[in-house]
């Protein structure tokens, strides 16, 4: 009997039949036969993989599936959607530079741009990307980019993308897609430069998942992959693979998801212990004409807006939020969005916790305001539960 040689146990020599489901490259790296391999990997004449860091199939796989699903040249994926926004950030601007950013961005995408301003001398200027004219107003010569999210957060305003890319020249446009996903709006056919996404929302859409992607040219996407090797925002080739997973039923998700999260918002508009709801599918929202022109539409003509809406308890302050959540039977308080399940969050305490009260009640984010991220339970079920505690908070 040979004595056990632990660096060959488990080994698994290449792959003499086929899996039906991609399996996960769980390695650090790749055995190179020879020199000229490794010279033939690295000029890209030969496909292959050298280093997880820089490359693995699980990264390949999920990128070109990000291409396909944006209708890009390229894809790349990052360990979160942080890892993304930052890579592409740090590769299209640096000292000196100037770069323009939504002012209602994702709390942590504002932290980033403070710190490039701050540590990295980038000159930032904020605009509300609801408005064209002022984008285009803060144009310089040495602008970078321009960063916006499709849709803001909590109060669902949509930014008109076609029309932010015409007003940037030739300024490359960077746009978050996160809330709306492919299935709504593909912002590169609109005139974007790059989108990025956290594929820890509906992308993945299980909650169980941190991962980034990004999508654009073939150029843009190489440069930004080499920014995230010297960072080391490299994903994960399980979460590349879980996500690949969730991506078979992103059309699904998103369809069931719009159509209850519609019924939702016009439920809660018509009840009395809701003041204001904010969704894009109800005609009395700020941007649903610019919902209806920009975003796809389902099978019976009806938009699709997303599954998040946003409402705001009839008086009672943080205490009937509490109220409201320790009614709640089946869903939770949980600080994410786009999981399978539904849940709430509380912006005034969380995403717009850094804000001044005032500062957060000029922009309507009140203490009462709860968002809900609508998931896969039916519309009876959501509306019955929703029911049953607005119902008891009158008592
Ligand atoms: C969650 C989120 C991010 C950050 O993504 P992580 O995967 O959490 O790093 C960026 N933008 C938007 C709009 C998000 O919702």
């Amino acid at each position: 009997m040979s004595e056990p040689h632990p660096a060959r146990m488990g080994h698994i020599a290449g792959f003499s039949t086929s899996p039906s489901a991609p399996p996960i490259y769980q390695t650090t790296a790749f055995d190179i036969p020879d020199l000229d391999v490794l010279a033939e990997i690295y000029a890209g004449s030969t496909v292959g993989h050298i280093y997880t860091r820089d490359s693995n199939p699980n990264h390949s796989a999920l990128a070109e599936s990000i291409a396909m699903l944006e209708r890009a040249e390229a894809g790349a994926v990052f360990s979160s959607g942080m890892g993304a926004i930052a890579a592409v950030a740090m590769t299209l601007a640096g000292c000196g530079d100037h770069v323009i950013v939504g002012q209602s961005l994702y709390g942590v995408t504002l932290k980033l741009m403070s710190r490039l301003q701050q540590q990295f001398a980038v000159d930032v200027t904020y605009v509300d990307a609801c408005v064209p004219n002022s984008v285009a107003a803060a144009v310089r010569d040495n602008t970078k980019f321009c960063l916006i999210e499709t849709v803001s957060n909590p109060l669902l305003e949509v930014a008109d993308v076609a029309a932010i890319a015409t007003a940037l020249g030739s300024v490359p446009l960077v746009v978050d897609s996160t809330f709306t996903t492919p299935e709504l709006v593909r912002p590169l056919e609109q005139g974007a430069a790059i989108v990025v996404h956290s594929a820890s929302k509906y992308l993945n859409g299980h909650g169980d998942v941190m991962l980034g992607v990004a999508a654009g040219s073939a150029a843009h996407m190489k440069a930004v992959r080499a920014t995230s090797s010297v960072l080391g925002q490299n994903a994960n080739p399980f979460e590349c693979w879980l996500t690949q997973r969730g991506l078979r039923t992103l059309p699904l998700r998103v369809r069931q998801v719009c159509e209850t999260t519609a019924g939702l918002a016009e439920y809660l508009s018509t009840h009395p212990q809701v003041s204001k709801v904010y969704h894009p599918s109800l005609i009395a929202h700020g941007t649903h004409a610019t919902a209806a022109r920009l975003y796809a539409s389902g099978a019976n003509g009806e938009i699709r807006t997303g599954g998040i809406v946003s409402f705001v308890l009839n008086g009672g302050g943080k205490a009937a939020v509490t109220k409201f959540m320790q009614l709640l039977a089946t869903i939770p308080f949980s600080p994410t969005l786009a999981d399978s399940r539904t849940t709430i969050s509380h912006p005034a305490t969380t995403s717009h916790g850094f804000m001044t009260k005032q500062e957060r009640t000029a922009l309507g984010i009140v203490d009462e305001m709860i968002r809900l991220s609508v998931g896969l339970e039916s519309f009876e079920q959501l509306r019955d539960e929703l029911d049953a505690v607005l119902t008891q908070l009158d008592q």
